[in-house]
C-alpha cells in the first residue's frame, strides 16, 4: 500500500494554535494603535491649552507691571520734581512685585533716576530711545520685546508708561522685567522635564526657555515654528526644535500683546509609550504563542502516541492474531482500541466457524462417491479427492500440480479448451458470481491409459480476480453398458416384431383366401354351424391382418428411419381428411382444420399421427354426430397442436395408460381397434422432440395435445 505524506496531528495542532492567536494579537495591536492615537490627540489638546494658559500668565504679568508703573507715575513727587523722594517710592513698589528696576527718563532720553543706581550718581541715556519717544508722543504705555538695557547692560524687557503734568507728558517711567522672571514662570508651571517650553516676544525672539536658556534666549524661535506662527495663532505641528530635535510643537500667541508660548514634546518621548507597549505586546505574544505551541506539541504528542499505540494491535489483527488493547489516554483512541479488541474476538469466532465448515466440507469431499477436482484458470489441479484417486488410479499427491488434460484423452483436448473458454466468457460478461453447468457425457482417462465414460458437472467462481473451477465427475461405465444392452435388445425386439408381422402377412392372406374359397365353392355342402365358424374365422383373420399391419407400422417407425423435411401441416391435414372420407361420410362427421404451421419433420409419420388422432375422434363418438377440430398455437418457442372431439371422452385416470401399446379402454365389440394407434402417436411426437398428452377438459369429448419444435413461422390456410 502506498503511504501518503500528510501533516501530523502535532503540526496541525500547532498551526491551529498559531492561527487562533495571531488574529487576537493583531486585534490587540490595532487597539493599541487606536488608543495611542487617541492619547496623542488628547496630549495635543492639553498641550495647546497649557500654551494658552502660559500665554495668559505672561500677558497678566506684563499688564500687572504696567498697572504698577501707572500708579507710580501719578506720584506727586514727580509733579514737584523731587526725584529723590520718587526713588524711595519706586523702591517700595519694587519690593512688592517682580519688576527688577525702574528708570525715570526725560524727553531727551536722559535717565533722571534709576532704582538700580544710587541716587546722585551719573546715569546713562536710555537704551530704548524709540520706545521712549513713541510713549512721549502718543501718551500711551508700551511693552518692549527683549532688548539690551543701557544701565544694566543685559537683555531685558522694558515696560514704559507716560508721566503727565496736566495734558503734557513730562517724563516716561520705564520698568525692567528680567527674562529670569519668565524662566521662573515656566518652571513653576510644572510641565514634564523632557518638554521644551519657550516664551517668545512679539518679534518671535526667545525670552525664556526650559532647556538650555543660556544658549537660546535672545535668539529667534525655531524656523518651523516661526513659519507656522505667521499663519496660525494657535495649533500643534511636528517640526524641528532649535537643537534640531523632532518635536510636536503646541503653541499659542496672545492677540493683545503678540507674546506667546510654545511647548515642544520630543517625538521620541511621544512614541516611546507606544513602542514600549508594542514591545510588551510582542513579548507577550511570543510568550503566549510559545506556550500555546508547546501545549499543542505536547497534546499532539499524546494523541499521536495513543493513535500509534493502535498500530501494533491493528497489524496483529490483520495477521489474524488475538489482540487485547489496554486503556489509552485519549477517549477516541480508547474507543478504537475497544473496537479492535471486539473485532479480534469476532475474527477468532469466525475463524473457528470457518475451520469447522472447512473440516465439514473436506469430509464431504473426501467421502463423496464422485471424483471432485478443483483447478485454477490454467487448469492446474489444486484439489483431488479420494474418489478421484481411485477413479483415475492416481494418488492426490501426484495429481496435484498436474494439468487437468493429463486425465482427458488427447482427441478431446480441443473440446476441453472450448468448454473452459465458454465458462470463462460466461463469468466475465454475465455472471460475476459462481456459475455451474453440466457437460455432455465426457470421456475420462485413467493413469493406466484406460478410458471410461463420465458425466461431468462444472462450477466456477472468481476469487481475487482469478477463476477457480470445480469438476464433479461420475464414472458412468456401468450405466452406459446397461443402456447399450437395452438399446440392443430393443432393436432386436423391433426387428423381430417387424420380421414377424411382415412374415405373418402372407400366411394370413392365404388363410383368408382359402376360407373365402371354402365359403364361395362349398357353402351349399356346409351346415349353419360350419358357415358360422367360417365367418368367425374370416373376422379373426381380418383382425389379425389389421393387428399385423399396425404392428408393422409401429416397428417401421424405428427400423425404416426418418426423412426430415419442411412439412406443411395444413397440407398433411388435408390429405388425412381425404383418406378418412369414407368414415366421415358414413358418420356424417365434421372435421374443422384451423390454420396450421410448417414444421420440420417426417411427412409420413406426421400424417400417421394426425390420421390416428382424427380417426379416434370420429370413432369414439357413440350416437352423436362427430365433430373434430384441429388447430395449433405458438407458445414458448414451440407449436402446440390440439385435436378436439365431442365424443365419449376419457377418464383422467387413464390419460397416461392409453399411450401404451395394446392398451384399450373398450372391448372389440364396443369399438373395434388394436390399441396401437396412440402408442404410434407418442413415438412419432417424441422422435420429433415433442410431448403428447390429453388435456383436462370441460364438457363432452377429449382433447389430445402435442408439441412440435417451432423453428418455422407461419400458420397456413384453413379447410
Ligand atoms: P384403438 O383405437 O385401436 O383401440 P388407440 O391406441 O388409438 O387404439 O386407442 C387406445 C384407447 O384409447 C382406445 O381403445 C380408446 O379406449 C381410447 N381412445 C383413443 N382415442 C379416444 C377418443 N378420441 N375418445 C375416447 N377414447 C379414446
Amino acid at each position: 500500500m502506498k503511504s501518503v505524506s500528510v501533516p501530523t496531528i502535532r503540526s496541525r495542532l500547532v498551526l491551529l494554535t498559531i492561527l487562533c492567536m495571531v488574529p487576537a494579537f493583531l486585534m490587540i495591536a490595532l487597539l493599541l494603535g487606536y488608543t495611542y492615537r487617541h492619547q496623542q490627540e488628547e496630549l495635543i489638546r492639553d498641550s495647546v491649552a497649557s500654551a494658552r494658559t502660559l500665554t495668559r500668565l505672561v500677558d497678566g504679568d506684563l499688564a500687572m507691571a504696567q498697572v504698577s508703573l501707572d500708579v507710580l507715575a501719578a506720584s506727586p513727587s514727580l509733579q514737584v520734581r523731587d526725584h529723590a523722594a520718587f526713588q524711595r517710592q519706586a523702591q517700595e513698589v519694587l519690593k512688592r512685585g517682580f519688576i527688577n528696576n525702574i528708570a525715570l527718563i526725560d524727553a531727551t532720553g536722559q535717565q533722571r533716576m534709576n532704582t538700580a543706581i544710587p541716587f546722585g550718581e551719573a546715569l546713562p541715556k536710555t537704551g530704548v530711545m524709540d520706545q521712549v519717544q513713541r510713549v512721549m508722543q502718543s501718551g500711551r504705555s508700551e511693552v518692549s520685546g527683549l532688548v539690551t538695557g543701557a544701565a544694566l547692560k543685559r537683555q531685558l524687557i522694558s515696560v514704559t508708561v507716560p508721566v503727565f503734568s496736566g495734558e503734557t507728558v513730562i517724563y516716561v517711567l520705564s520698568g525692567v522685567i528680567l527674562p529670569e522672571h519668565f524662566a521662573k514662570l515656566l518652571n513653576s508651571y510644572g510641565l514634564p522635564a523632557e518638554r521644551i517650553t519657550v516664551i517668545f516676544d512679539p518679534s518671535e525672539k526667545v525670552v525664556a526657555r526650559s532647556l538650555d536658556p543660556a544658549l537660546y534666549v535672545g535668539k529667534g524661535v525655531a524656523p518651523g515654528l516661526s513659519e507656522r506662527l505667521r499663519q496660525y495663532r494657535e495649533g500643534a505641528f511636528e517640526l524641528a526644535s532649535l537643537e534640531n530635535v523632532q518635536v510636536l510643537s503646541a503653541f499659542s500667541r496672545s492677540p493683545a500683546t503678540g507674546w506667546g508660548v510654545a511647548i515642544g514634546i520630543p517625538m521620541q518621548s511621544l512614541t516611546q509609550d507606544l513602542r514600549y507597549a508594542m514591545v510588551m505586546l510582542l513579548g507577550m505574544m511570543a510568550l503566549l504563542v510559545g506556550l500555546g505551541v508547546w501545549g499543542s506539541w505536547w497534546m499532539g504528542g499524546r494523541i499521536a502516541r495513543a493513535v500509534r499505540s493502535l498500530q501494533v494491535p491493528a497489524r496483529d489483527l490483520g495477521r489474524g492474531e488475538q489482540v487485547e488493547v489496554g486503556p489509552l489516554d485519549i477517549q477516541e483512541a480508547n474507543e478504537v482500541g475497544e473496537e479492535l479488541t471486539r473485532a479480534s474476538v469476532l475474527l477468532q469466532s469466525t475463524r473457528s466457524a470457518l475451520a469447522d465448515n472447512e473440516a465439514r466440507l473436506r469430509s464431504i469431499v473426501e467421502s463423496a462417491m464422485d471424483a471432485i477436482i478443483a483447478v485454477d484458470a490454467r487448469q492446474v489441479i489444486l484439489m483431488f479427492n479420494g474418489a478421484a484417486e481411485s477413479m483415475f488410479s492416481c494418488p492426490a499427491s501426484q495429481a496435484i500440480g498436474m494439468p487437468l488434460t493429463r486425465f482427458i484423452p488427447k482427441r478431446f483436448h480441443a473440446h476441453n479448451v472450448e468448454v473452459f473458454q465458454r465458462q470463462e466468457e460466461r463469468q466475465r460478461h454475465d455472471h460475476p458470481g459462481p456459475s455451474a453447468g453440466l457437460t455432455d457425457v465426457a470421456v475420462g482417462l485413467r493413469m493406466n491409459g484406460e478410458e471410461f465414460p463420465a458425466e461431468v458437472s462444472f462450477s466456477s467462481v472468481r476469487k481475487s480476480g482469478h477463476l477457480l473451477h470445480t469438476l464433479i465427475i461420475r464414472d458412468v461405465t456401468s450405466r452406459v453398458r446397461a443402456y447399450k444392452a437395452l438399446e440392443r435388445s430393443n432393436l432386436d425386439l423391433q426387428q423381430f416384431a417387424y420380421v414377424a408381422s411382415h412374415d405373418l402377412k402372407t400366411p394370413l392372406r392365404s388363410i383368408g383366401g382359402f376360407v373365402q374359397l371354402l365359403e364361395r365353392n362349398h357353402a351349399d355342402k356346409l351346415d349353419e354351424k360350419a358357415l358360422s365358424l367360417i365367418h368367425r374365422t374370416r373376422a379373426a383373420v381380418t383382425r389379425l391382418e389389421q393387428l399385423t399391419e399396425d404392428l408393422l407400422s409401429y416397428a417401421r417407425l424405428e427400423t425404416e428411419g426418418r426423412k426430415f423435411e419442411q412439412v406443411d401441416m395444413a397440407a398433411v391435414a388435408q390429405d388425412v381428411v381425404h383418406l378418412l372420407d369414407d368414415a366421415i361420410l358414413s358418420s356424417e362427421a365434421t372435421v374443422t382444420v384451423h390454420p396450421l404451421p410448417v414444421v420440420h419433420g417426417d411427412r409420413t409419420q406426421l400424417a400417421q399421427l394426425l390420421m390416428n388422432l382424427i380417426g379416434n375422434g370420429i370413432k369414439y363418438c357413440r350416437d352423436r354426430t362427430p365433430q373434430v377440430e384441429l388447430g395449433a398455437v405458438q407458445k414458448d418457442g414451440e407449436w402446440v397442436f390440439s385435436v378436439k372431439d365431442n365424443g365419449i371422452g376419457i377418464d383422467p385416470r387413464h390419460h397416461d395408460k392409453v399411450f401404451e401399446v395394446f392398451k384399450r379402454l373398450h372391448t372389440q365389440t364396443e369399438y373395434p381397434g388394436t390399441g396401437i394407434g396412440l402408442a404410434i402417436c407418442r413415438r412419432v411426437v417424441e422422435s420429433h422432440g415433442g410431448r403428447i398428452w390429453i388435456s383436462a377438459h370441460d364438457g363432452p369429448g377429449a382433447t389430445f395435445s402435442f408439441t412440435l419444435p417451432g423453428d418455422l413461422p407461419g400458420p397456413s390456410h384453413e379447410t
